[in-house]
């Protein structure tokens, strides 16, 4: 097959995005990775166009679609890696036969090159004409911009319409494994007030308890009411509280004051919050409401939520998508695919397609261990045999429909 054939151009292409920095906020060296893969995309027929950055404070995304009769599949990648220019990792090395490390080989530089590689063997056996095909490379998917609608809105529009789904993200780093869940990723705001007095006159019904107290009931009670709910974690990250406090715009840093013969009069809390459906994340808003709103005497509290990134539920469409996939795997001899349990699978890009398209699969792009930090190593034989994977998918999605999730 043509994979086998362009293998060592493919190796070649990963090592020259490799070595080109494109940190999120390095913005000329994402866009210098688009302008490596853009006209490889327009080489084998896609029309390309570049998503500018600038409303949403990044570089921005590489788009390219192929517009045949076929049903719409929707291939996402990112461009960026989460090592910036000032990071001391900045090459592709080869450390043997079969492995090389580099910054963002398989996480997910590794993944485009698959995909763009499983496009350009399906063009080589002329099969690419019928096909509807849109390839979204984000820029910011590791430190995604603000306003996420507006970083996001490319990938939203392209997404509609879409008969299924794939991304190329690492994944669980093993090839036995693809992803069909992800639990989203928000955050939440609690600030607890109390009434200042002479601490001396605590538990008084005119003073009542204070904001820390208040708080700390609040986050207790989210421990022991929800703590033991099958992925749905919470995390107080940031707690301060006494009779001033302050945080700073980025949310991450702040002061307090506050002396211990004084009753508290105010407390905010950051955390975190992970949901795998949205059936859970608005059931665990709503618990969290109804804990927060009940106060101790004399405090009142106040919780606010940001989404963030949206969970991709485990839905039918997307086991059904993993069965196909399994089942390319099978015929290939590569083996069976089974699902990664969704605790071990972070929020990404794929995750703000889940309401639009009816069938998703992720994490099928190259394989390897330690993203995210200055071992992260591909096993390049997975090269070949995930793009033959990925072609042997693109083509049996584009036979299947109209196919029912
Ligand atoms: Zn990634």
């Amino acid at each position: 097959m043509s994979v086998d054939a362009h293998n060592a151009d493919a190796l070649a292409l990963l090592e020259r995005i490799v070595n080109i920095n494109s940190g999120t906020m390095n913005f000329a060296g994402v866009r210098e990775v688009a302008d490596v893969l853009r006209p490889q995309f327009d080489a084998i027929g896609f029309k390309t166009r570049w998503v500018d950055g600038t409303t949403f404070h990044r570089a921005g995304h590489l788009i390219a679609e192929h517009e045949g009769p076929g049903p719409k599949i929707l291939l996402i990648g990112h461009l960026d890696t989460v090592f910036e220019p000032s990071s001391p990792f900045q090459r592709f090395e080869r450390l043997d036969d079969s492995t090389a490390r580099g910054p963002g080989i398989i996480d997910m530089k590794g993944g485009d090159v698959i995909l763009l590689s499983a496009l350009r063997a399906i063009k080589d056996i002329g099969q690419l004409t019928p096909m509807h095909v849109v390839v979204v490379l984000t820029g910011d998917e590791e430190d995604s911009g603000a306003p996420l609608e507006i970083a996001r809105s490319a990938l939203l529009a392209d997404a509609q319409g879409a008969a299924a789904a794939l991304g190329f993200e690492d994944g669980a780093g093993d090839p036995k494994t693809a992803v069909v869940a992800r639990r989203g990723a928000g955050s939440w705001n609690l600030v607890t007030t109390g009434t200042p007095a002479h601490s001396s006159q605590i538990f008084k019904p005119e003073v009542g308890v204070g904001a820390v107290y208040e708080a700390s009931r609040i986050l207790t009670e989210f421990y022991t009411k929800l703590h033991t709910e099958s992925y749905l974690t919470f995390n107080p990250g940031l707690a301060l509280g006494g009779t001033l406090v302050k945080i700073d715009s980025s949310g991450t840093d702040g002061a307090a004051s506050g002396k211990r013969n004084v009753v508290a009069q105010r407390m905010t809390v950051a955390g975190d919050l992970r949901t795998l459906s949205p059936e859970q994340l608005v059931k665990a808003k709503t618990a969290m409401q109804g804990i927060v709103a009940k106060h101790l005497p004399k405090t009142s509290a106040e919780i606010s939520f940001d989404d963030g990134y949206p969970p991709m539920a485990p839905t039918a469409g997307n086991k059904k998508l993993l069965t196909m996939y399994d089942r390319v795997s099978r015929d290939l001899g590569t083996g069976p695919v089974v699902a990664v349990d969704p605790s071990r699978a972070g929020a990404a890009d794929v995750s703000f397609v889940a309401k639009e398209v009816p069938m998703i699969i992720d994490g099928i792009g190259l394989s390897g261990h330690d993203d995210h930090t200055e071992k992260e190593t591909a096993d390049l034989r997975m090269l070949p045999s995930q793009t033959k994977r990925a072609a042997i998918l693109l083509l049996r999605l584009n036979q299947a429909f109209p196919v029912q999730p």
